[in-house]
């Protein structure tokens, strides 16, 4: 398992229980997302409405299932969540669907996995919550049609190029969340620490959101990871040198990259001339999914300029070659 892989795990959701927000006050950083918020969920509140469909997008961990479910907090209304894979037969939704209460959240993570099939229903029921769903099969089949409650359907996606256009046109409100900034993650990880008792000073809380890949699921992780280490090894204070040692013997280098980060590059620079490589090569290469790569991997690489996407492949940029100490191909040394 990937110390700093943005997917969390069951065993993370216990521990995520006392530190997720649940409030959009608590919501660190993503102002514009924020504000916007703000305004639309008033608005609606005001009127006594649903609140309009919203569609989240941005790689694992930065915060789209908090965010759903502050928004039904803040509507004051109850969120069922379920995601695009679950959703197997139109049924599925069908059932979901019936069960919601006026105003509800219908949450759906992964919604650029829905099979088709299942998209078919969502499309009268978001337009004009109606279940329009055909029963049975050959000459008994039926078509039935229900009136459904109001309702607001929250999607995430890790990438809104993975959604079909008709189903991305049905979303009244489009959010797409950053990689956050150290100091947000400073913030969340202060955040995390008081709330779970965890002494920690800001130098520390710095050291870990510094090298947190921008994502504050991998933050709170670390947080985890270096609270052990300073237990263990020191008084269970966590100072800047505390972080720095921990997160050196976790592996996690000077920019947060860990050994799936530095075999992405590393390939690139070492087996392909630093690109441009296709992504199937690079997956083949270093033994991982193409979507992996994709979703988890390289966004926060490209975002931080270490690599980039053309149309002819991946390619490295001059700065990975820096970080890893080797001379970029045409440079003076050569
Ligand atoms: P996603 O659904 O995008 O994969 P999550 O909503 O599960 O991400 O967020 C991962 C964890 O990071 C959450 O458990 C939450 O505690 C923390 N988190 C995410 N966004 C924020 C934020 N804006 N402020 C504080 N903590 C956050």
């Amino acid at each position: 398992d990937r110390l700093i892989s943005a997917q969390g795990g069951l065993h993370e959701e216990v521990h995520d229980r006392a530190i997720r927000p649940t409030l959009l006050n608590e919501y660190v950083g993503q102002p514009t997302v924020r504000e916007q918020m703000e305004i639309f969920i008033s608005a609606a509140r005001r009127r006594e409405e649903a609140l309009d469909h919203v569609l989240i997008f941005g790689p694992p961990g930065l915060g789209k299932t908090t965010l759903a479910n502050i928004i039904a907090n803040e509507m004051g209304v109850a969120i069922k969540t379920t995601s695009g894979p679950v959703l197997e037969k139109a049924g599925d939704l069908a059932a979901m669907l019936t069960n919601l209460e006026e105003g509800d959240v219908l949450f759906i993570d992964e919604i650029h996995r829905l099979n088709a099939a299942v998209e078919e229903v969502l499309y009268p029921a978001m337009e004009d919550y109606q279940l329009d769903i055909m029963i049975g099969e050959g000459p008994a089949a039926r078509s039935i049609k229900l009136d459904l409650p109001p309702f607001t359907l929250v999607g995430a996606t890790t990438r809104a190029g993975l959604l079909t256009s008709p189903l991305r046109d049905r979303f009244g409100i489009v959010q797409r969340l950053e990689f956050y900034n150290t100091a947000d993650l400073t913030h969340i990880i202060q955040r995390s620490a008081r709330l779970s008792g965890v002494q920690i000073d800001q130098e520390g809380a710095f050291e870990i959101a510094r090298r947190s890949r921008g994502t504050p699921r991998i933050a709170n992780r670390l947080l985890r990871r270096v609270r052990d280490f300073a237990e263990v090894r020191h008084d269970g204070h966590i100072t800047a040198a505390v972080s720095d040692a921990a997160l050196n013997l976790l592996k996690v280098d000077s920019e947060g990259f860990d050994h799936m980060d530095r075999r992405l590059l590393l390939a690139m620079i070492e087996k392909f001339d630093g690109g441009p490589v296709g992504v199937e090569s690079l997956a083949a290469a270093i033994s991982e999914e193409r979507g992996t790569i994709e979703d988890v991997i390289e966004p926060f690489l490209i975002q931080q300029g270490f690599m980039v996407r053309t149309p002819r492949g991946r390619m490295a940029t001059s700065n990975a070659y820096l970080h890893f100490g080797v001379s970029p191909p045409g440079s003076a040394q050569e």
